[in-house]
């Protein structure tokens, strides 16, 4: 399988299954999938629901609330675009919803990351032309005022 677009590692591979998840992202929605069997969400998308294994799964847009789990700043990385980009803050985040997601922060010194640090999603594009996708990543929620 080839991309269009050359060799990119930040671009995700759409396929017909994830491609409302792509066009949701592009209009601001983050989507999970819900299992009306048992009630839950997951995520990365799968076609079952992996607590339960049935197949009453449908999309939901998420809140878009999560708390940060765990991080790691990236100073080096050789694969394109990656490299000119760093640092970079690449986390898992525990989703309000439940599951866990890996992410990038963004809009956050290194020093303010911390355990349980309360996040709201945003999007952002990657890559361009054709391979073009926009991604969720999420920043600290504003506080004060
Ligand atoms: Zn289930």
């Amino acid at each position: 399988m080839s991309r269009a677009t050359g060799t990119r590692f930040d671009v995700p591979d759409v396929d017909a299954f994830t491609r409302t998840y792509w066009d949701a992202a592009a209009e601001g929605t983050l989507l999970l999938r819900h299992c009306d069997a048992c009630g839950r969400d997951h995520h990365y998308p799968r076609e079952f629901c992996p607590h339960c294994w049935s197949e009453d799964v449908r999309w939901r847009p998420a809140s878009g609330w999560a708390s940060l789990y765990t991080w790691s700043v990236v100073h080096r990385n050789d694969l394109p675009p990656f490299g000119a980009r760093t640092p970079y803050v690449a986390a898992v985040v525990d989703l309000a919803e439940g599951p866990r997601m890996m992410t990038e922060i963004v809009e956050c010194e290194e020093a303010g990351l911390r355990v349980g640090l309360d996040l709201e999603v945003r999007f952002r594009e990657a890559g361009d032309g054709e391979g073009a996708v926009v991604v969720p990543v999420f920043r600290p929620v504003a506080t004060g005022a």
